[in-house]
């Protein structure tokens, strides 16, 4: 399987995406993020529609909802635009199938997960007019999370173990992962306010997503799970019919954040809720498509020692770029074997995506 749809940096990857548009016909609307990437390029989050806006059937792929994880997110949009067969195949159904290319941009050209505000866009999707919610077990822990010395002091990789001796892994995991609104120069900070990107794919799917009865949204991530292997995490409202549909599309090994059949935890503010909020015409079944990359605690440390480095902007160019390096590297397995994996399995959960969205008697 070719895997030249894979880059190496933002900047290639947004070149990559607008030329495989135009090579299909497709118009891309770009929005325009307010500041630079790292190479002085633009950022943008682009947006690209295949098929008629008044389909009855929308299938979304999203990439970069966490900037840096937008490599692989980005090369599955790219190797779909690439193949002809499949676009003609999507062009005579009733089906539209919309492309967000890196939604946090700012975070895949800078190598971080994050926004240029330290926000974990996937954490950002809540009701800002309601009080915020408080996550008294991140606050628990922050500070053996970011110690002020990196590498951290064994003593704070002793309190986080002590911690989950007493609590359990996932407990663990859950505190520090769940989204937190009390430490803006913390892990997983869900924000005060809507971020830049929120605004933008509200406006996105106002525009593209009220026509639709069914939309079908993967939304690609990677660095939770197996090396290689493709989590099909259920995004979506928490009751049995839905999550009973899930299954009939994408398989029985498709994981719930809520029954701890997946890698990840229960979370706050995701994605998903605002398309269920903007689009509540439609019939909504998500996906989290979640590849693996390195085993939890490599990522944990690399996103660590990424905040740290964010915390003290004054550290030499040398330890720099050997934390930005490991951040990467913990998000972005940069070889053939994984490439194709990523590839072959999008291929699949795309395939079926269509499929559950065309199927008839629904
Ligand atoms: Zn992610």
């Amino acid at each position: 399987m070719d895997v030249s749809s894979f880059s190496q940096s933002y900047k290639v990857a947004r070149k990559n995406f607008l030329k495989a548009c135009a090579d299909a016909s497709l118009n891309v609307k770009s929005h325009y993020h307010p500041l630079l990437g790292s190479e002085g390029e633009k950022l943008a989050l682009d947006v690209a529609l295949l098929g008629p806006p008044s389909a009855s059937n929308l299938m979304v792929l999203s990439s970069g909802v966490h900037g840096v994880e937008g490599f692989c997110g980005s090369a599955i949009q790219i190797d779909h635009l690439r193949n002809n067969e499949w676009i003609e195949r999507c062009q005579n159904q009733d089906l539209a199938v919309l492309f967000l290319h890196a939604i946090n941009p700012y975070g895949f050209s800078w190598l971080r997960r994050v926004n240029e505000d330290n926000v974990d866009l996937n954490r950002n999707f809540i009701n800002f007019n309601h009080p915020l919610p408080d996550n008294p077990d991140y606050r628990s822990i922050a500070s053996l999370l970011l110690p002020q010395r990196q590498p951290p002091t064994l003593f704070s990789t002793l309190g986080l173990a002590s911690y989950a001796l007493r609590h359990g892994t996932k407990a663990l995991q859950t505190a520090i992962s769940r989204g937190q609104h009390s430490h803006p120069d913390g892990l997983f900070f869900a924000g005060k306010e809507p971020t830049w990107s929120n605004h933008q794919v509200r406006q996105i799917i106002q525009r593209l997503g009220r026509q639709c009865q069914r939309i079908g949204w993967i939304d690609i991530h990677t660095g939770l799970g197996p090396c290689g292997i493709g989590e099909r995490i259920y995004k979506g409202r928490n009751n049995p019919d839905d999550i009973a549909r899930a299954r009939h599309w994408w398989g029985e090994k498709v994981t719930t954040n809520t029954d701890g059949t997946s890698s990840s935890t229960v979370l706050n503010g995701t994605l998903d809720l605002a398309v269920m909020e903007e689009c509540s015409q439609a019939e909504y079944n998500g996906l989290t498509l979640e590849y693996g990359t390195k085993p939890g605690p490599t990522v944990l440390k690399a996103l660590r020692a990424d905040q740290w480095l964010q915390n003290h902007p004054n550290t030499d160019d040398a330890l720099r770029l050997k934390i930005k390096r490991q951040l990467r590297d913990a998000f972005y397995i940069d070889t053939n074997t994984w490439k194709q994996q990523v590839l072959e399995q999008a291929r699949e959960v795309i395939e079926l995506t269509q499929r559950g969205l065309l199927k008839k008697n629904h």
